[in-house]
């Protein structure tokens, strides 16, 4: 069994932004060792850390057997059109024919600290503007046109109301926990 249950769109975790890793010690190392296991379980070739509730910006990925972990990472700049068929683990069963940027340069750190420049096209572009948007809280649903959107709609109200998770705690000093 996966080391984590990986959240489904409806789960309020997943429309959050991450904050930036600031630390990176054997628990880290360990979290991501389980992510890949959780990533190749599900399947998928992309894992982002608010998809198993943890609000961090990294994400693990393997999508042509080289497996890898970007943390904190930032793009650069971004080019070009291109159009591929997406799905997306949070949201279990669709996918659909999305149009994103095809060329793009992303900066970011590795597990050991070494800063990564990355250019990326085709595929491997696709996996880290999806899961780069995971860590600000967007969802693939979020690129969709009004048409399929509308066809979707009673697919994507079902997983939510069938698969949202917990509401988030709240956070010392909130206004939520004042107000009790
Ligand atoms: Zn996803």
């Amino acid at each position: 069994m996966a080391p984590h249950a990986i959240r489904i769109i409806g789960d309020p975790v997943l429309k959050q932004r991450a904050s930036d890793v600031t630390r990176v010690d054997g628990a880290f190392v360990k979290l991501i060792d389980d992510m890949f296991v959780t990533m190749y379980d599900a399947p998928g070739v992309g894992l982002a850390a608010p998809q198993i509730g943890v609000q961090q910006r990294f994400f693990v990925f393997d999508y042509d057997d080289e497996p890898g972990v970007i943390i904190n990472p930032t793009i650069v700049e971004s080019r070009g059109e291109a159009e591929f068929t997406e799905g997306c683990l949070s949201v279990p069963g669709l996918h659909w024919e999305i149009i994103r940027p095809a060329e793009m340069h992303v900066t970011g750190f590795d597990l050991d600290g070494r800063e990564l420049n990355l250019e990326l096209d085709d595929f491997a572009c696709r996996v880290f503007q999806h899961e780069i948007d995971h860590l600000d809280g967007v969802l693939l649903v979020e690129h969709l046109t009004k048409e399929q959107l509308d066809e979707a709609r009673v697919a994507l109200m079902d997983l939510r109301m069938n698969n949202a998770g917990p509401l988030p705690e709240p956070e010392v000093g909130s206004s939520r926990l004042r107000l009790r």
